[in-house]
């Protein structure tokens, strides 16, 4: 990175860090939390787990867990890695599914235990102001700490839910640097599901891919905890939350979640200089409400900046709402013409052909400066991460000198 964007460029808004990169870098210093006891406490029950063997590689002791004093149930837990700040009674399982109290131990039982990992433009997950034109490594393992009903990857986030085990393989942080190098990405995504419940595994291969010269990135819901951006901020390059709604009703109905803690961790990621995308799924009968969707993007402009990235979604049938009819265009024309009257910039409509916004105007002069099709760059007028007209900065990170594929 230089100092070129943001010199003269009052009006972006956040800046993403420089990217250091410490090829001495090792394992992130041990932030284990405090637990109960060396050994499981007295009183647990036969069923209770104990830790698991070697022949497990994927289950270790979990970071971001607190003792819970229970006079009554000893050895519960607490994880704090996401909102839920589920208390775990021994042999008790989190909402996500895959953290665990082993013993009076907080574990992760997914920890390298991949269900998914490809390449994939960057312009997929969606970020259309980070790197555009490169690639991103994408991996997940299974389960997630929301339970949407429209969720679209369901069979990896939901599989504990539903009663089923995924594909998988267990690798390495390292072996997952390695893949992403070998394929000629510029960063890795955690991806699919929530990355929050697997941020041990994360941690690691961020550390790891700092290292090797690649980014990081989370797609994410935003349910992190202060104490869980604490450990990934400083590794972190931009995350795009997927905002599903500033209703707090829909959040607790259709996720299992509350809408605060998303509010503030978008807020919190965008303060400690992450860059901040945003997504939302527009499910008819859900959350098309108009008033809705201004308080919404009112809300954007607002808190996080009205040069804020939204990406207006349109939904398709999946998983328990397989019967809903997908999101009509008229849907997402009004969203969109509602977020830019709320002042917001770089508003963006996707998985619609026939209203498809993917295009990147200045916001100063309107000049066009970077138009897409199918996920791929296919104008770049961008001069240094100026507009060629009137020289002002277009928002983002990395946008002075990605390796950008111009197709068509
Ligand atoms: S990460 Fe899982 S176990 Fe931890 S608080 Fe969230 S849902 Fe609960």
């Amino acid at each position: 990175m230089t100092e070129q964007r943001s010199a003269g460029a009052p009006e972006t808004f956040t800046k993403a860090p420089a990217i250091a990169i410490d090829s001495d870098a090792g394992m992130p210093a041990p932030v284990r939390a405090h637990f109960p006891g060396e050994e499981p406490p007295s009183g647990l029950r036969v069923d209770d787990l104990g830790p698991g063997d070697e022949s497990q590689p994927h289950i270790r002791q979990a970071l971001l867990g607190e003792p819970f004093d229970d006079p009554l149930v000893p050895g519960s837990v607490r994880c704090v890695a996401c909102a839920h700040r589920c208390v775990l009674r021994p042999g008790r399982t989190g909402i996500c599914g895959v953290r665990q109290n082993r013993g009076g131990w907080l574990y992760t039982t997914v920890y390298g235990q991949i269900v998914a990992s490809k390449a994939e433009p960057i312009e997929k997950k969606p970020f259309f102001h980070f790197m555009p034109g490169s690639y991103a490594y994408s991996v997940a393992t299974q389960g997630c700490n929301f339970h949407c009903a429209f969720c679209q990857n369901w069979q990896m986030s939901q599989a504990h839910r539903e009663g089923f085990v995924p594909e998988s393989r267990n690798v390495t942080p390292e072996a997952v640097v390695d893949e992403a190098v070998a394929a000629g990405v510029r960063s890795i995504a955690y991806t699919y599901v929530e990355p929050t419940v697997f941020i041990e595994f994360a941690l690691d291969t961020m550390v790891r891919a700092r290292a090797a010269g690649l980014h990081n990135v989370f797609v994410t819901n935003g349910y992190e905890t202060p104490e869980s951006l604490d450990l990934v901020a400083p590794l972190l390059d931009a995350a795009n939350v997927d905002l599903k709604s500033a209703n707090d009703a829909f959040y607790r109905r259709v996720c299992g979640a509350r809408w605060e803690p998303v509010r503030d961790s978008i807020v919190d990621m965008r303060r400690r200089g992450i860059w901040v995308e945003l997504t939302t799924l527009i499910i008819p009968g859900l959350n098309d409400d108009p008033d809705e969707f201004r308080a919404m993007a009112e809300w954007i402009a607002t808190a996080v900046g009205p040069e804020t990235p939204w990406h207006l979604s349109r939904f398709q049938p999946a998983y328990r709402l397989g019967e809903l009819e997908p999101t009509p265009a008229e849907t997402l024309v009004m969203a969109a013409q509602i977020a830019r009257q709320a002042g917001l910039r770089h508003v963006y409509v996707g998985n619609a052909p026939e209203v498809e916004e993917s295009t990147t105007n200045c916001l100063r002069c309107g000049e066009r400066l970077i138009a897409r099709s199918d996920f791929a760059i296919t104008e770049w007028h961008l001069v240094e991460g100026h507009c060629p007209r009137c020289k002002h900065v277009l928002a983002g990170y990395g946008m002075e000198n990605s390796p950008v594929v111009v197709r068509g």
